[in-house]
């Protein structure tokens, strides 16, 4: 039926049916607001479509299945071997749908076909991975006397509010709504206002697989807009919040009158150690793959600072921009491309003013710098920066681009302290072929994740989560689960 659908055009002159609606209590409506969002393909500025944003409307409704859905408790009364069913097979739709879906998550995002297809594939991973766990979460029993007896059980929030950020919308929202799903949260989810389409996937998968209505509501819409009402509204029991540290820092504000629960995976300024011991070719590949190639440096846990002993530095810095000055930059739709284009030409300018504040403070431009003119694309030339200090803005804030920082260190203390010496605690990496180097290290750096001799060394069962300014609950393995519910004790005198 045309009229259930917005058509989607894409580029290769294929016209796929799309749908580009709001997702409410089991099924996309007709638009309310009657307003629409475009959606620029960061390679060309084109139109990938337009997709209809949420208002005052749509968000109380999306609220109200959400809440009724959780009040009828489907979730929490619904068999573990059910739900287990459920999310395989959403598994399999995703892996059925995961060409189609990187195609136009490429053309909205900017990454990789391959990158984005694989992103599908990882979602999928993802629901296969907890609907293993559905019947596995185990309860506490804790002793206290021969009269009386304790447990503890894991309980949901209720409805759960959840904001996605750009870059990497698929694989966050697998992960937020199969661990809420476990738990027992139901779900009203924002996709991010610059590549929201793909998401739109998951409502017709749910409506394919009998997903029961109002547990999971997509609504579409701009942060500052749509985002904030969401997070005004009075009934989301729990936040769970990916993005930046300044808007998890607004949620906070606008909602402690209310004391809402908060999750909150931020952003980051990732240290890789590199020892005089360390493998420099390795070190230096996970530098390309660390901070270029994944989507250009636009990863919460990118490699954005290297902090490397002298012995090696000469090495590691001439290994790094031969390979840098080789990066293809281009289009995802292009097989070679190595560095893809920035989301929006405002983050082209954010990333080309923290380049020219690096100048500015005095470190050296080893390589790249500045924009790469191909097409109207978003593109910016790989950059490494050489002899940074600890007090440059570069050295300090989130660039969100291809652009990382290199310090020297002379002992461990320092390189430790180079290390931490910023707000953020995401991820950092250590590169040594000292176990014992590698263990001192990463006892000492204050991040949720520490990686050994390589850089993303990951998997749906490990959890990984913020110190400090990177936010706080832990995603991913079992973890998971328990970071996104709250226990009750229940205690029994016996008679
Ligand atoms: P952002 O904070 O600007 O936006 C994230 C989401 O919040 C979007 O959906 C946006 O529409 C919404 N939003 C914006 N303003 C809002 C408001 N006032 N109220 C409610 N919602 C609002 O972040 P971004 O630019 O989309 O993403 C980049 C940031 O996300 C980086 O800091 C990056 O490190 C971080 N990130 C962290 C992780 C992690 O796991 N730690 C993963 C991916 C991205």
């Amino acid at each position: 039926m045309l009229d259930s659908y917005n058509i989607l055009v894409l580029f290769d002159l294929k016209i796929i049916f799309m749908e580009l609606r709001n997702f409410i209590n089991g099924r996309f409506i007709n638009s309310i607001s009657k307003k629409k969002i475009p959606i620029l393909n960061p390679s060309n500025q084109k139109v990938v479509g337009n997709i209809d944003e949420a208002l005052d409307n749509e968000i109380n409704l999306a609220f109200e299945s959400a809440k009724k859905a959780f009040d009828k408790r489907i979730l929490l009364d619904m068999d573990a071997k059910e739900k287990s069913m459920m999310m395989r097979v959403i598994a399999n739709k995703l892996r059925e749908k995961k060409i189609e879906g990187g195609k136009i998550l490429s053309q909205e995002n900017g990454k990789t076909i391959a990158q984005c297809v694989g992103e599908f594939e990882g979602a999928a991973n993802t629901f296969d991975y907890y609907a293993g766990l559905t019947d596995k979460i185990e309860h506490k029993i804790i002793p206290s006397g021969n009269d009386t007896f304790n447990y503890v059980v894991l309980e949901p929030f209720g409805v759960s509010l959840q904001i996605v950020p750009w870059n990497y919308p698929v694989s966050i929202f697998s992960g937020m709504v199969a661990q809420n799903l476990i738990v027992g949260n139901t779900i009203v989810i924002k996709p991010p206002e610059l590549c929201p389409i793909s998401s739109n996937f998951y409502g017709q998968i749910f409506q394919e697989v009998g997903v029961p209505d109002g547990i999971i509501n997509i609504v579409h819409g701009y942060g500052e807009v749509t985002g904030r009402k969401l997070v005004q509204h009075p009934s989301s029991d729990y936040i769970v919040f990916t993005g930046s540290p300044q808007v998890a820092s607004e949620i906070l504000k606008e909602t402690a009158d209310r004391i809402v629960p908060t999750h909150f995976e931020l952003g980051g300024k990732s240290a890789a150690i590199i020892y005089p011991d360390a493998d420099i070719d390795k070190a230096v590949d996970s530098t390309v793959k660390g901070i270029f190639e994944p989507n250009a440096g636009q990863i919460c846990v990118a490699m954005s600072r290297v902090i490397i002993h002298p012995k090696v530095k000469d090495e590691y810095m001439t290994k790094l921009t031969e390979k840098t000055k080789k990066l293809k930059i281009g289009s995802g739709d292009n097989a070679d491309t190595q560095v893809t284009p920035l989301i929006s030409q405002e983050q082209l300018k954010r990333v080309s003013n923290y380049v020219k504040s690096g100048i500015q403070s005095g470190a050296t431009l080893a390589v790249g710098g500045e924009a790469a003119e191909i097409g109207d694309g978003n593109y910016f030339k790989p950059t490494v920066f050489d002899n940074v200090k600890t007090d440059y803005t570069i050295a300090q804030e989130e660039i969100f681009g291809p652009v990382t920082s290199v310090f020297d260190f002379n002992d461990e203390d320092e390189a430790i302290d180079i290390a931490n010496s910023t707000k953020y605690g995401l991820a950092s990496g250590v590169f040594t072929a000292d176990d014992q180097k590698a263990k001192w290290t990463a006892d000492r750096i204050q991040a949720g994740i520490i990686w050994q001799n390589d850089w993303f060394v990951d998997g749906v069962n490990l959890p990984g989560g913020g110190y400090k300014r990177s936010g706080y609950g832990r995603d991913g393995g079992v973890d998971g689960i328990y970071s996104h519910g709250q226990t009750k004790r229940i205690s029994k005198r016996l008679l």
